[in-house]
């Protein structure tokens, strides 16, 4: 028993050393010019071609030098990108906007992305408070309902919509590709996080993802913002289980039933399977029972 407890002891203590010490980004090619780069955080898109890099989100602060490693991998040595676009403003997509705004990207997202970053968010759900970031990792570019941007032979359209997981998220079509970065409006086979403290809606995420869903067809490469590569099966299994976890919490609210009641009877075996990832059940009721 001692021996299984040293065991335990090293393996708990051997493993969190490991990750801090080599942070690890796995590259996949997507198509053309597209590679998808996976660290700690949200997923990362890169397009590496004649006009150089660009990056769709850039994960955690501390995954930068990850990153600039799996560049170097796909673009050469002191690869490093023009733009970095952010689906939205959280510190797991947008925490490496510092290291690449100090080193010359342009970076471009919602006009609620830069107004979010410049201000202390008091983020209640998760018990943190996220200060200002410094005026490097700011948007440069912002905008309002759409921006197109052309770069690496792709025409890219960023696609805001409506207050869903915050008021400031965008989506990023590569038309011709046929691939999407879907930021946080898609979480694989788990339970949303929906940041109602920044705007967030579970209603305006429900008719984001349908609009989303409208938009695409059998042939698309979806990147969630959390997740393996997915398809349009697969958000439209996302879109079933949001519709439905829903309705069955409003149904229960309408007859009466106190939330504490709701949470503890829990949503049944068809979906305790989608509790795996960051958001466990009772938050995700939670988050239904809060949202306006
Ligand atoms: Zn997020």
């Amino acid at each position: 028993m001692p021996r299984l407890l040293t065991l335990l002891l090293i393996l708990g203590l051997a493993a969190p050393a490991l990750a801090e010490t080599a942070p690890q980004v796995t590259v996949t090619p997507l198509k053309g010019t597209l590679y998808l780069l996976q660290g700690r955080g949200g997923n990362v898109v890169a397009s590496v071609g004649d006009d150089g890099v660009l990056l769709v989100d850039d994960d955690f602060a501390d995954l930068a030098p990850a990153y600039t490693a799996a560049l170097a991998e796909v673009g050469g040595e002191g690869a490093s990108p023009a733009y970095v676009l952010n689906t939205h403003w959280h510190t797991d997509h947008a925490g490496g906007n510092a290291f690449w705004g100090e080193r010359d990207a342009t970076i471009v997202a919602h006009a609620n992305v830069r107004a979010r970053m410049s201000t202390e968010q008091d983020m209640k759900a998760l018990g943190r408070v996220v200060p200002p970031s410094p005026a490097v990792a700011l948007p440069v570019v912002t905008y309002g309902e759409n921006m197109g941007l052309h770069f690496n032979g792709m025409d890219i359209d960023l696609q805001h919509y409506p207050a869903g997981h915050t008021d400031g998220d965008t989506i990023v079509y590569f038309g011709a590709q046929n691939v999407v970065h879907m930021g946080d409006h898609f979480f694989k086979d788990r339970f949303p996080f929906i940041d109602l403290g920044s705007g967030g809606s579970v209603a305006g995420y429900i008719a984001n993802v349908e609009a989303v869903l409208a938009r695409i067809d059998a042939d698309t490469v979806i990147v969630p913002g959390h997740g393996d590569i997915a398809t349009k099966e697969d958000l439209e299994r996302f879109h079933w289980m949001l519709v439905a976890t829903s309705s069955q919490v409003t149904k229960a609210r309408a007859q009466g039933q106190p939330g504490g009641v709701i949470v503890a009877h829990g949503l049944g075996p068809e979906w305790s399977s989608w509790g795996g990832g960051f958001v466990k059940e009772p938050q995700w009721i939670q988050t239904l029972l809060a949202s306006p």
